[in-house]
């Protein structure tokens, strides 16, 4: 674990790069449904996911890699009324570990 001073000012990227992942291989807790065209909620998660987690594939289907994903819910929450996803919180001992940032 690195030390970081107390007055040292970090940007949002920094902050997040100290957290940690226990990835759940073959195992992600969060799914996209299959889906022809996205919602716009679907959609917007490609811009609101502050880890990054959609993206947008060459067909104009959404898709998700969860392995960085923080847990903060603002995808389970956006999609809530359309049902594009399915959001569980990863197995015991696996996803994110915040005790470094
Ligand atoms: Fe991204 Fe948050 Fe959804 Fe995880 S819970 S995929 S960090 S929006």
């Amino acid at each position: 674990m690195s030390y970081v001073p107390q007055d040292k000012e970090m940007r949002v990227e920094e902050k997040l790069y100290q957290n940690r992942y226990l990835v759940d291989a073959g195992r992600p807790h969060i799914k996209v449904l299959p889906h022809e065209t996205p919602s716009k909620a679907l959609l917007s998660m490609t811009h609101l996911c502050p880890a990054g987690c959609y993206e947008l594939n060459e067909r104009g289907q959404v898709e998700i890699t969860a392995d960085g994903c923080m847990e903060c819910g603002t995808c389970r929450i956006v999609t809530a009324k359309t049902g594009d996803i399915e959001w569980n919180y990863p197995r015991g001992g696996f996803g994110v570990l915040y005790k470094f940032g």
